[in-house]
This record gives structure tokens, C-alpha cells and sequence, in this order.
């Protein structure tokens, strides 16, 4: 996510893939050759082809949607591995949308969004699990607040499979969030229940924040269906499917290798397309009339092989910009998906925005990392990466030392002031900002001076081709540079992580 925040000072504001060629599956992109496997520590097997290996999970829902009840109800399946080296005895289901009920446990807006997230006043929706199966037997479960438990009713041993069925229902809150509602449209992001994380901690199950993106997800393959009123056009992840009986529409969605699914519907939305240079059909959604659109898709065409070529190919066939209301006059990242405001959609001068979320489809979905312990990983290498496609080499200087300037002046009034800060103790958005953002692409455009341009190219390629839809802790992205650069780099990272002082610049 993308909100512009320039210091504390002046709070202003306000910003893959292997896939069989089936009917329906959008994302068709054949696999790229696999070099030899590394150690990771994400707790999943070294493989050379991670895209290929069962260890995925598989999600098959079916939803249908009453825009004018704004109300959901489905069947969501989970084919679940277990990548532990432990029996597993309980399951843990992160279920995002309950931070907007009545009574949540963490309020998940800061006070400086209440008004744009809810314009006629606060709103409540929620989830709820009517029944929940085990390899089709019905179980005991507990709901609290963002978070489902589920017992097993046998372990599951290490590398073996279990599916976990849910009966959902969900009622979407009139609000302008991630996920939200108005009028004539509906959007999801965050929405779909997935499974929570374990790793070397434990389970991950953190309540969604008001800072950043409280999600923490692995790469996994969906399948979704959308039924809704005939006259609503759905968008999401790939090429939709469609198909239209007694009233009603149901869009179909493939999505490979994703750290989770969003989309979006609309009774008003009109969809225009380009392809870009490397073939990926770029898909604008929009409700409103704006005349920029054929601007906004020659930038993210634009953007996509600027971060494809310094990176890594894109993985999928298809991006898709959907127009929704957000709580920031910015965008939002999902796998293969964008949303993007309505308000900055008519505002922007630049659309910076856009190409900083096209950054997070490899910063955080393809090479994934805990977003709510280490935001920097994602935040500020996406924002110094994409420096490189807004400035050249001399303005890109001038303006981070200015930048620098800027933070070293009011750090000490920032608490907390370090990347090793999860986002549970931020109390501003602002805050959030200038450490993780700012701070974040700091450290990275003060890595880039110190091991030059061709070792941190070549850090960037590297670090995505060990963790393409794996997991990357800060050892792993630390171990990666230290491995291209031929330098032992311990004490750089140490203080730009865990040093309330800004360390030098270079
Ligand atoms: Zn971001």
C-alpha cells in the first residue's frame, strides 16, 4: 500500500507459473527453468521447483453475493500439506473481515482515516462459520475475533494432507477499506479466510493493526466462483469466466501461486485492456468517468517491465486495476490485482501509486515475507526499487540525501523509530511511514552505495530467484547480499534494523 506521508513534520497526506491450458485458467505463463535449490529457512524443503512441488495449498470456494444485502455466503474448501516436521493437531484460519465488527478487539483504523473509511458513520459487518468439516467429518471449531480454530480429529503427520471445509456467511460493512461496499459496488480484499502461517514462532495469527498490512500469507492456488446479479461485473486475478443463468452471473477465477485472492464487483464497472511489451494483458476496471485511463494503463505497462526486467519476469499472464474505494488515496496490492482508489483515481498527477503497488506483486506475493514483524522487507525495497523508475542516477542522490535529511531531523520523535518494530506498536500512520517506508528505503539505497549498482542488481535477482513463492525472513535477504557481494554485511543491516540512531547514509 501506498500513503504518502512526508514526515512527521508535516502529516499531510494524504497515498506465476505453471498452469495447465484449461478452459478457464487465465494465468498461462509456462514455467521458467529452475536453478539448483538453496537452503531456506521458510520451513518448507529446499526444491528446484517450487512451482511444481505439491507443497501448495489448494483453495476452492464458491461464493454468492447479495449486493443490495451486502451479504456473502459459500463453501470454501482448503486442501492443506503439512510443511511442518511435527504432527499437526489444530488448524488456525485467519479470518480478516471480523476486525470490522461490533466489539473487535483491536480497532483496525487509526483515528486520521475514520472519515474516509466511513463517510456516513461507523458500519459494522462479520464473518461467521456455520459448519466446519475435517475430511468430511463435521468438527468442533472456535471463533474468536479475526481468528477460526480448528481441532483435527486425527493428527496429520508431517507431509501428509488434509482438507478443511467451511460454511461461511459474511456481511460486508458500508465502509471505504480493503474490503467495503457502496451503493453499486462491492470490493475484497483481505476478505477470504485463509490459513495462517506456521513457522519456526509458531502460528501466526496477529489481529489486523491499524498500520501497514497486518497479512502474513503463503503462496497457494485458488479456484474461486462469484455468483452474483446478472448486471454486476466481476474482477479479479486472470482472464474470468463467465457463465449466465436464471438471473444470475458466475465468474469463475484461476489463480496459481498467490499469497491470497482479491476482487471486486460493480454494476457500473467498464473494463479496458492493453497488452504490455512482455504480454501481459494489463485489465483497467473503472465507475467513473475519467479521462485517464489509456494514461494510467501505459504507466502500469510501463511499470511492470521496468520491475519484471530488474527483477524477475512477472509470473502471471494478466494484471487487473480495479477502481474501489480505499480508506488512502492510493492503491492497494493483491496477487494479480490492484485496487485503486476512486478519488486518486481523479486526483493524481502521477499515479506513483500504481507503480509502487506493481512493485508488491514481487515485494511481498512472489518473494513473501512477514509484512506485520518486517515491513521494511516489503515496503521499503518495493519504494527504493521503483526509485529507479522515477528518478535518474544524479536525481535519485540528491533526492535521498534529502530524504535522509528530512528523517534525521525528527527520528527521536518517533516511537517507535527502528525496522525491527512490528506494527502493533505504531500509534500513526505517519510513524509506520516514515520508518518503514522512509527508514526502509534508506537502508536499501544505502546498501546500494555500498556494494554498487552491479551487486545490488544482482542482489535483487538473486533474492527472488531463492524465494519465488517461498518465505524470506531478514537472514535470508541479508544472507543473499552478503552471498553476491562478497561482503560480510552483519553490522550495516544490524544498525539500520535495530539502531534508534539513523546510521550514516553511505
Ligand atoms: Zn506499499
Amino acid at each position: 500500500m501506498l500513503i504518502k506521508i512526508s514526515y512527521l513534520v508535516k502529516p499531510a497526506c494524504i497515498g506465476w507459473l505453471w498452469c495447465v491450458l484449461i478452459a478457464g485458467c487465465s494465468s498461462v505463463k509456462p514455467p521458467e527453468p529452475q536453478p539448483a535449490p538453496v537452503e531456506t529457512s521458510d520451513g518448507y524443503p529446499a526444491s528446484p521447483t517450487p512451482a511444481v512441488s505439491p507443497q501448495y495449498s489448494e483453495y476452492t470456494v464458491k461464493l454468492e453475493i447479495q449486493p443490495s444485502e451486502r451479504l456473502v455466503t459459500g463453501v470454501e474448501r482448503i486442501k492443506i500439506i503439512n510443511t511442518t516436521d511435527r504432527d499437526l493437531d489444530r488448524i488456525f484460519i485467519n479470518a480478516s473481515l471480523n476486525a470490522f465488527s461490533e466489539g473487535a478487539k483491536v480497532q483496525p483504523v487509526f483515528k486520521e482515516f475514520m472519515d474516509k473509511v466511513y463517510p456516513d458513520g461507523v458500519n459494522y459487518g462479520y464473518i461467521e462459520f456455520s459448519n466446519v468439516f475435517v475430511d468430511g467429518e463435521r468438527v468442533d471449531f472456535e471463533l474468536t475475533d479475526t481468528v477460526l480454530s480448528v481441532d483435527l480429529p486425527e493428527p496429520v503427520p508431517p507431509n501428509e494432507w488434509t482438507e478443511l471445509k467451511m460454511e461461511l456467511e459474511a456481511k460486508i460493512p458500508l465502509m471505504n477499506h480493503r474490503t467495503g461496499a457502496d451503493e453499486e459496488s462491492m470490493w475484497f480484499g483481505n476478505f477470504l479466510p485463509t490459513l495462517a502461517v506456521y513457522d519456526d514462532e509458531g502460528w501466526h495469527t496477529d489481529p489486523c493493526y491499524p498500520a501497514g498490512d497486518p497479512f502474513f500469507r503463503r503462496a497457494a492456488n485458488f479456484s474461486v466462483s462469484i455468483t452474483a446479479p446478472w448486471e454486476y461485473t466481476v474482477a479479479g486475478p486472470g482472464i474470468p469466466m463467465t457463465i449466465e443463468q436464471d438471473g444470475k452471473k458466475t465468474t469463475e477465477f484461476t489463480s496459481k501461486l498467490a499469497r491470497g485472492f482479491a476482487f471486486a464487483l460493480s454494476r457500473r464497472y467498464t473494463v479496458e485492456s492493453v497488452m504490455s511489451p512482455s504480454n501481459v494483458e494489463i485489465s483497467l476496471y473503472t465507475f467513473s468517468n475519467s479521462a485517464r485511463k489509456a494514461e494510467l494503463l501505459d504507466l502500469a505497462s510501463r511499470g511492470l517491465e521496468y520491475f519484471s526486467g530488474r527483477i524477475g519476469s512477472y509470473p502471471y499472464s494478466q494484471l487487473t486495476i480495479a477502481e474501489t474505494n480505499l480508506f488512502n488515496k492510493g492503491g492497494m496490492e493483491y496477487p494479480g490485482v490492484i485496487f485503486i482508489d476512486s478519488e486518486y483515481l481523479a486526483e493524481s498527477d502521477d499515479f506513483e501509486s500504481v507503480t509502487h503497488e506493481i512493485g508488491h506483486q514481487w515485494f511481498y506475493n512472489i518473494i513473501g515475507n512477514n509484512q506485520i514483524d518486517n515491513a521494511w522487507m516489503d515496503e521499503g525495497l518495493d519504494s527504493f526499487v521503483q526509485e529507479g523508475f522515477l528518478q535518474n542516477g544524479s536525481e535519485l542522490d540528491e533526492k535521498m540525501q534529502a530524504e535522509y535529511a528530512d528523517l534525521e531531523s525528527v527520528i527521536s520523535q518517533i516511537t517507535p523509530n527502528t525496522l525491527n518494530s512490528g506494527l502493533g506498536e505504531f500509534k500513526s500512520w505517519a510513524d509506520y511511514y516514515n520508518i518503514h517506508y522512509l527508514r526502509g528505503k534508506l537502508l536499501f539505497y544505502s546498501l546500494y552505495k555500498k556494494i554498487g549498482k552491479t551487486d545490488f542488481d544482482s542482489f535483487l535477482v538473486e533474492y527472488n530467484r531463492r524465494f519465488t513463492f517461498r518465505i524470506a525472513y531478514p537472514n535470508d535477504l541479508i544472507q543473499t547480499a552478503e552471498d553476491v557481494s562478497g561482503s560480510d554485511l552483519g553490522e550495516f543491516f544490524n544498525a539500520w534494523i535495530n539502531d534508534p540512531e539513523l546510521p550514516p547514509l553511505i
